[in-house]
């Protein structure tokens, strides 16, 4: 399928994820007009566990995982974490035991956000959840946890933050190729790719993907963890790392990050992000999250309406999902 090297993986994903276009959406804004197209990347749509942009990521660490013989998987996230719930998921299917650390890092207290979303399939999936205390230092608490288990005689493979790992990010390294075929299926090619970033490892994968295919498509990615700064420079060096893993040192690819969505920070509401998370249920029946893609597809709406894309454009938005996130924020998405 493809001339890259893949350090191999666990499959979780039966198929090709679909593009759509969305017409409504286009006709409500009165594109057409300018003959600007959108599509959407339906990652949300993968089939395990309530779906999401992780699982890609998943079946890479799932794989090195069972590699390197370990009895346990370990990783972290906020309480609301869709990675966590997707690693709870993935560790069910695969049978290995999984133990998610979450701190509780957003001001939010209201008990949807604290029990029920990403939380209460957390638990259906089986996983061991420890909640770290107000004052924990959260790193020290992690690695007391994994030494408990290997004292224990346990083999815990350690999963960072969003499985955003040069390994990690060979699942966008195939989405990039997956992506490609679909322009060549549809007779189209995609003038602007859009996504939320988090933990980075999505965009740097695409980046790095279309980097290795040598596609010059724009990739625009609206940061919603860090500032502006931070976030180029997580992405640069992931997609460093994984072009390495490639045996490639194309260092010639550019990094386009936009914290304007971000509001008052990680997981805190936006009104733009509620706009836009109503726009797309309320034109096309699909389902954006409040942390993430809701934020970026705000950003998307955004330069629409300012006329920053230019006439023509092919524009594709990545659904990464986390609706399972939208329960626990019922309080603040209702009228
Ligand atoms: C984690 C996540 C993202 C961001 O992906 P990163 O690889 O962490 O940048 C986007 N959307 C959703 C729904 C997510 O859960």
């Amino acid at each position: 399928m493809s001339k890259f090297t893949f350090p191999g993986k666990k499959k979780l994903i039966d198929s090709v994820t679909p593009i759509i276009r969305l017409n409504n959406f286009e006709r409500s804004l009165d594109l057409v007009h300018d003959e600007i197209k959108i599509y959407v990347k339906r990652d949300d749509l993968t089939a395990l566990g309530g779906g999401g942009n992780k699982t890609r990521k998943l079946e890479y660490h799932l794989h090195q995982a069972a590699l390197t013989g370990a009895t346990r998987i370990v990783t972290t996230g906020g309480l609301q974490s869709n990675h966590a719930r997707l690693t709870a998921a993935c560790c069910a299917h695969q049978n290995i035991p999984c133990t998610l650390i979450l701190s509780n890092n957003v001001a939010i207290q209201d008990d949807e956000y604290q029990s029920n979303g990403n939380l209460l399939l957390d638990s259906l999936f089986g996983a061991e959840i420890i909640k770290a205390l107000p004052g924990d230092n959260f790193g020290e608490l992690t690695e007391s946890v994994i030494s408990q288990y290997e004292q224990a005689g346990e083999k815990v493979y350690f999963i960072p933050l969003g499985g955003s790992t040069a390994v990690g990010c060979m699942g966008y390294v195939d989405a990039a190729i997956e992506i490609a075929e679909q322009e060549r299926e549809m007779d189209t090619t995609f003038t602007h790719i859009y996504v939320a970033n988090g933990s980075s490892g999505t965009q740097a994968g695409l980046i790095a993907g279309f980097t290795l295919l040598s596609n010059p498509v724009y990739i625009k990615g609206y940061s919603v963890l860090f500032d502006k700064v931070v976030t180029q420079q997580n992405t640069k060096r992931l997609v460093t790392e994984t072009l390495a893993l490639q045996a490639s040192a194309s260092s010639v690819f550019s990094v386009n990050i936009d914290d304007s969505q971000l509001g008052k920070g990680y997981g805190l509401i936006t009104k733009d992000m509620r706009d836009a998370l109503e726009c797309l249920a309320r034109t096309e029946g699909l389902l954006l999250d409040p942390v993430y893609s809701g934020k970026a597809f705000a950003g998307l709406m955004h330069d629409l309406k300012a006329k920053k894309i230019a006439r023509g454009a092919n524009v594709l938005f990545v659904m990464t999902g986390g609706t399972p996130g939208l329960f626990a924020y019922s309080r603040y998405l209702q009228n």
